[in-house]
């Protein structure tokens, strides 16, 4: 589904992303380790639109993404999760999933004045949709609650939600497990695993958790030093002559 080719990223003299190449195949959960520093959220920052590459090339279905920004990505179902922003903290859990899908009708008041009909009943539909979610992600009790008195993994969870109001087809997410305790973890993930095989959602996740990577991902891509070090299964990982250099450190 996703084929990066040679990708580098420099900042200045520094090569954050140093020749990078992978591929994450549709329907799998990729998981993306390596030391601090290594280039994970660099390369992730490309792929999704954030951050121009050096040189290099991105390819989603065989098509060239390279560079395009972030709305076209959205609209061909590559997302990439991000923290609630601080002005939506003061906002419901069921309006944040609400304001997602970004409804294009009721954006001028003499619009909104035309189609009133129309915007009731589209935003009766995206409540529903936003219930749906909740529901599916087991948090309906918060549906009211304001976004900004969630704990980490509750956020976190809602950030998958946002993924949800727009039928995402790839979804990165950035260290699922920073801050969040055991059991909400374990909701997390089988919030994924649920989203990836009854879905159809291809995941592609950064986390330090080995466990949390061990239970959900196949394959686990390492990154070391802005290049791609191995490819394997969490096991064949965890073996491996290098990876276990890279990470014990020189
Ligand atoms: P990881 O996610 O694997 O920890 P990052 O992609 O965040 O790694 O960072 C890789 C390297 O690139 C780090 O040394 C970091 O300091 C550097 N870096 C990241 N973003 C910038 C930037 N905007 N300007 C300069 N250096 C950066």
């Amino acid at each position: 589904m996703i084929r990066v080719d040679n990708l580098h990223k420099h900042f200045g003299g520094f090569h954050a992303v140093d020749g990078a190449s992978l591929e994450i195949a549709e329907g799998s959960i990729t998981g993306l380790i390596g030391p601090n520093g290594a280039g994970k959220t660099t390369l992730f920052n490309v792929i999704a639109g954030r951050l121009p590459p050096t040189s290099g090339a991105v390819f989603m279905d065989g098509e060239e993404i390279t560079g395009l920004p972030p709305h076209d990505l959205f609209h061909k179902g590559l997302l990439r999760t991000f923290q609630i922003a601080h002005e939506f903290s003061s906002m419901s859990v069921l309006e944040n999933l609400m304001m997602v899908p970004g409804s294009q009708t009721g954006e001028s008041i003499w619009s909104a004045w035309v189609h009133r009909g129309r915007i009731r009943a589209e935003e009766k539909a995206l409540a529903e949709k936003a219930r749906e979610v909740l529901d599916f992600l087991t948090i309906s009790h918060l549906t009211d609650e304001k976004a900004g008195n969630l704990s980490g993994g509750q956020k976190k969870l809602l950030e998958l939600g946002r993924t949800m109001m727009v039928d995402a087809k790839i979804v990165f997410l950035d260290e699922v497990g920073a801050g969040v305790n055991r059991t909400l973890l374990g909701t997390i993930g089988d919030a994924i695993q649920r989203l990836n095989a009854e879905r159809g959602y291809t995941f592609c996740i950064i986390e330090h958790d080995m466990d949390f990577i061990s239970r959900l991902c196949d394959p686990v891509i390492v990154m070391a030093e802005g290049k791609v070090l191995a490819t394997g299964t969490s096991s064949e990982i965890l073996e491996n002559e290098a990876v276990i250099e890279a990470y014990l450190g020189r």
